[in-house]
């Protein structure tokens, strides 16, 4: 199990869990971009967005349902964030563990990455 997210889902790492259920689990970027920065992952390893299976799709309507409940939670519903998935080396993912990066608390750039 060398997968960081895995060893986090493990408690082999820690962090700063927000949230968790049988199936998702959401926790503080270490290294965090705006006030708040979450990250909501599912428990299993899907490696990213690509490797999706109609199956999972209820699991990703989870943890958008999720982000949006968190979002409430910290405050940032009202002024607005973003909801944001890297696929791949080309679209900025480094940790090859699907995740959703749930960021806000201040004004973002117009710019998508
Ligand atoms: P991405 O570039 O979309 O793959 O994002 C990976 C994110 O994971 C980055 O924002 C990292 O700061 C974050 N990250 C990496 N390791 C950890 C960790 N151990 N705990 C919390 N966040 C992490």
């Amino acid at each position: 199990m060398d997968c960081i997210f895995c060893q986090i889902v493990a408690s082999k790492i820690p962090s700063e869990i927000v949230y968790q259920d049988d199936e998702v689990i959401a926790f503080r970027d270490i290294n965090p971009q705006a006030p708040i920065h979450l990250l909501i992952i599912p428990k299993r390893h899907i490696p990213s967005l690509t490797h999706l299976t109609e199956e999972d799709l209820p699991l990703m309507g989870r943890m958008v349902n999720i982000a949006n409940r968190l979002a409430r939670r910290e405050g940032i519903a009202e002024a607005g964030y973003r909801l944001v998935i890297n696929c791949g080396e080309q679209g900025g993912q480094l940790v090859p563990h699907l995740h959703m990066h749930l960021i806000g608390g201040r004004r973002l750039a117009d710019e998508l990455g």
